[in-house]
């Protein structure tokens, strides 16, 4: 315990000097989580804050003909360091590269797994997503990542998955599904059938706020359709993973009914976006981190979204 700690302040520090590349290179953990699924996770840094291209849930699940891998950090840097810690557990191919939506601190670790040369898996819309910001997402990667950004290209999915896909790793198969618009417009969920495991992505976040770019309504809609299925465990896109099904998609939940519900409310009663970043969703303020900024991030989507309800 008191090792963990200390590394993770380490961690904090060195970061905050710029200094954290040898450090993350030594301490970059893959926990095991049941028989043949690994995680690693990601730090609870904004984008916008600190941001050193590790901040999300990286899985592994390993058959006995081959690996898959959902989601691949936010640099070839990152990615480069999952596929060497898989190396310390096996030798099988990475046969899939799955990731679960859009967003770059996800997806741009794929290019370390080009030479695997893998099936990328994704949404049926991903390619055409990540291609349109592409430009803007390179640029960003530049900009908060330096020398990690340039060598983290985009490479986009092989395999488009329209509704639902399985895949096998020999000995266990993994149930891809697509979902319609909810965190982003390009989400997909992974069941890992031997375990039964769900990879939620970042349609469930634990520990730190939940962030919506796409639909609120739709994505409250997918959370209780899968909260209609009963799962063994559930790692979300960030923060940890849960056996309680009930309180990690509970809380997410709770979060964005209460953001729903209070932008509405704002609407209705004529209040502005800018003071509506001010007020909704605080009963869930001290339940989060991260709270203020992703917050006010939500409002300033979900706000002009509601008001043409
Ligand atoms: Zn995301």
């Amino acid at each position: 315990m008191l090792s963990k700690i200390s590394l993770l302040c380490l961690g904090l520090v060195c970061t905050s000097m710029g200094v954290s590349a040898e450090l993350a290179q030594t301490s970059f953990e893959l926990s095991t989580i049941a028989e043949g699924v690994y995680v690693h996770h990601g730090q609870h840094l904004d984008i916008d804050d600190g941001y050193q291209g590790d901040i999300c849930n990286l899985s592994v699940i390993i058959g006995n003909t081959g690996v898959a891998v959902i989601d691949t950090g936010g640099s070839k840097r990152t990615g480069m360091q999952l596929l060497a810690a898989i190396r310390r557990l096996t030798a099988l191919p990475v046969r899939y590269v799955i990731n679960t939506h859009v967003h770059p601190d996800h997806t741009y670790g794929n290019a370390a797994f080009v030479g695997e040369h893998p099936e990328f898996i994704g949404h049926d819309k991903l390619a055409k997503q990540m291609l349109t910001r592409q430009a803007q997402y390179e640029k960003l990667n530049q900009r908060l990542l330096g020398a990690d950004g340039t060598d983290s290209l985009t490479i986009v999915p092989t395999q488009a998955v329209q509704t639902q896909l399985t895949l096998d790793l020999g000995g266990r198969t993994l149930t891809v599904q697509a979902h319609p618009m909810a965190h982003t417009q390009t989400d997909i969920s992974v069941v890992d059938d031997k375990t039964n495991t769900l990879f939620a992505g970042d349609l469930i976040f634990a520990e730190r706020t939940p962030v919506i770019e796409s639909d609120l309504n739709g994505l409250i809609a997918v959370l209780e359709h899968l909260n209609q299925q009963q799962f063994s465990q559930i790692v979300p896109g960030h923060g940890k993973e849960s056996r309680d099904q009930a309180s990690i998609i509970g809380n997410a939940l709770r979060y964005d009914r209460a953001l729903l519900a209070d932008v509405r409310m704002s609407i209705k009663k004529g209040i502005s976006m800018e003071n509506t970043m001010e007020t909704a969703a605080q009963s869930e303020r001290e339940r989060w981190l991260l709270f203020d900024i992703a917050n006010r991030r939500n409002v300033n989507t979900v706000y002009p979204q509601l008001e043409w309800e």
